[in-house]
């Protein structure tokens, strides 16, 4: 299969962030490609790049050089209002930290990327979404009204409401208690058995690492490859 084919295809994508002296040089010659329905586990230290990595994936950060292919567009030919809608349409993104917007229900905050993109019945969706992932009793609450678990079935309702085809999701049980956190990884891999979605999960939980169909190991900015990156 060529690059056109993959769900997501980074050719040597090199990255750094920062100004200054505090510019830190963070992807190092990046080549991935993520199948279409895969799932893949990306793991390695603190610090290593993984964020990094799965924000260029979904295409918040641009490269500094290198190329980067979802869904087979190249998104360095995307302006900046392309790139949003792309994203909007084709990317669910699961940040580590929910990004909630506090001051609307868990059905506005689902709402709302349908909002944005000027689709119709946003309620309508947003409802039958917290309901998929188990809200449905929870939908005016606040998000300081919420538990962990339950912020963080927002934020997994709020990327998959516009049906994307590539989920990615950061430590998406990394704030959760194991019982939880199960939960939740059986909604992730729930979107890939009944939606054929993409996932693209950062996680230390080398448990949910194993249930990826492969796992990816960075190490300062780079892949780790050979024996030590296998699934066991
Ligand atoms: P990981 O998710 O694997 O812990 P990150 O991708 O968050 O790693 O960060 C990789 C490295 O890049 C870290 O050393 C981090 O401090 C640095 N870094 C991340 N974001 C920035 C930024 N905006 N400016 C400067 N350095 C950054
Ligand atoms: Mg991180």
């Amino acid at each position: 299969m060529g690059m056109q084919d993959k769900a997501i295809a980074l050719h040597d994508v090199d990255l750094s962030l920062g100004r200054g002296a505090a510019r830190v040089h963070i992807l190092k010659g990046i080549s991935l490609g993520v199948d279409r329905g895969e799932a893949v586990g990306l793991i390695g230290p603190s610090g290593s790049g993984k964020s990094t990595l799965l924000m260029t994936m979904a295409g918040l950060e641009r490269p500094d050089s290198g190329k980067v292919i979802v869904d087979g567009t190249d998104l360095s030919g995307l302006d900046e209002d392309a790139l949003a809608r792309f994203r909007g349409r084709r990317i669910g993104i699961v940040f580590q930290s929910f990004h909630l917007v506090p001051t609307m229900t868990a059905l506005e905050n689902v709402a709302l990327p349908l909002e944005l993109a000027g689709e119709g019945e946003a309620f309508e969706r947003a409802e039958a979404e917290l309901q998929s992932v188990g809200l449905g009793h929870r939908l005016h609450h606040y998000p300081a009204q919420l538990s962990g678990g339950e912020q963080q079935r927002v934020a997994i309702a709020r990327a998959i409401v516009p049906n994307p085809a590539i989920l990615v999701a950061d430590e998406p049980t990394g704030n959760l208690d194991e019982t939880t956190g199960q939960s939740i990884v059986d909604l992730l891999f729930a979107l890939k058995r009944d939606r054929g979605a993409t996932l693209v999960l950062v996680t230390h939980d080398l448990a949910l690492a194993r249930l990826c169909d492969r796992m990816v190991r960075l190490r300062s900015g780079q892949v780790e490859t050979g024996a030590a990156s296998a699934v066991a």
